[in-house]
């Protein structure tokens, strides 16, 4: 056993600095004894709402059913096709096939990691209804090119905002939120995401009127008065203790992100310092684009070796993701084989998730440097 170790992730760190805030905000749910869709709930949602300039948030169960319940709000279903990235987290396709429909699949951009937005546009057929473009790792796609696209289509944009909870564009003297651009926009506040509750948690954001009553709705399984369904909904709330905590974390997320920031900007410059820019590709940030570091991602050489080497030192990394979505088993009726997004899958072969979080230390990050040089040097 190493005698230091170093792990991907330590909420333990972060829970320190905000115990006090926390145990307070639960005790309060605790008091009023109000656990499903009460104040604290509202009451975030219109903290979210207005931290992305989005007229609707409705908080419910996890980020999978925010994707689930954004498709069954624009009535996406069988029949319909849906075009997202193969390089992302299950849930992004799950929901596709959940709800019925199809889902087409496009190649990334090799820089950003993100879809290419020009072959979105090339795949869309007569039987497209929606695109979810995933904002991955923390960085935006450029959506404000690709929605007004989408729009004079009659397209829906579903934007899967789980990894990027903060993250903005600039293009001009304009703001774009992660979240805020599309007809709806999906959040996770699993426990690793950069805005993470202690247990599950999700929400939809909404730009369209109709779309936001229509969630409230189906996260009550449909009805707008107890016992009355118009609809067959879903049963998907945030509960008041994690809506409680949320809105503790939310006051420090902006602190934390740039944290995040600074510690990406550290490897960045210790690559270079240990001379590894031949085997070791940092992430690229696009122009404009503030980057949040939900993970911090670089492509490398002898990826399986390197992994196994730092496991060895004690220090832990993540592969995100070793199979793409296209190539997954369950999705195999959809005909797809391996080679159709080569972009993609030399990212799953390459790719290595270093750890990164607001707390971890600068001589954790030299120490994690200095040992790939190690490994390189052999
Ligand atoms: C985490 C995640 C989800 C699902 O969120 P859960 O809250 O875990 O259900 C969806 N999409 C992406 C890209 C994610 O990273």
């Amino acid at each position: 056993m190493p005698a230091r170790r170093l792990p991907t992730l330590d909420l333990k760190r972060n829970y320190d600095r905000v115990r006090d805030e926390i145990r307070q905000a639960v005790d309060k749910v605790l008091e009023s004894q109000h656990f499903i869709l009460g104040p604290e709930v509202r009451a975030f949602e219109e903290e979210v709402a207005r931290t992305l300039g989005v007229p609707h948030a409705i908080a419910c169960a996890s980020g999978t059913d925010a994707l689930v319940l954004a498709l069954m709000a624009l009535k996406v279903g069988p029949g319909d096709e849906v075009i997202t990235t193969p390089y992302s987290f299950f849930a992004t396709a799950s929901c596709i096939t959940r709800v019925g429909a199809r889902p087409v699949f496009v190649d990334i951009d090799p820089g950003t990691y993100n879809m290419d937005i020009g072959q979105v546009l090339e795949s869309i057929t007569p039987k497209t209804r929606a695109v979810i473009p995933v904002h991955l790792f923390g960085q935006m796609v450029p959506v404000e090119e690709l929605f007004p696209e989408l729009e004079k289509r009659g397209i829906a944009m579903v934007e899967d905002t789980a990894q990027a909870f903060g993250a903005c564009r600039q293009v001009g003297d304009r703001i774009y939120r992660a979240g805020a651009v599309g007809d709806l926009g999906c959040i996770s506040f699993f426990p690793t995401k950069n805005l993470g509750a202690y247990g599950d948690g999700g929400m939809v954001t909404s730009t369209k009127e109709d779309l936001a009553k229509s969630l409230k709705s189906l996260r009550v399984h449909g009805s707008t008065e107890t016992y009355f369904h118009d609809t067959v909904g879903i049963n998907s709330r945030l509960d008041e203790i994690q809506a409680a905590i949320l809105r503790v974390r939310l006051r420090h997320l902006q602190e934390w992100n740039e944290e995040r920031r600074q510690a990406a900007a550290r490897y960045a410059l210790l690559f270079r310092e240990y001379g590894l820019q031949e085997q070791v590709l940092p992430p690229v940030e696009a122009a404009g684009n503030t980057h949040i570091y939900h993970q911090y991602v670089v492509r490398c050489r002898n990826r399986d070796a390197l992994q196994a080497f730092l496991e060895s030192e004690g220090i832990s990394t993540r592969i995100y993701y070793p199979l793409c979505l296209h190539l997954q088993p369950c999705f195999s009726d959809l005909g797809y084989a391996e080679g159709d997004f080569p972009q993609a899958e030399a990212l799953s072969r390459e790719c290595l998730a270093l750890p990164i979080f607001p707390e971890l230390k600068a001589e954790e990050q030299e120490w994690l440097v200095s040992s790939m040089a190690e490994f390189y040097r052999h």
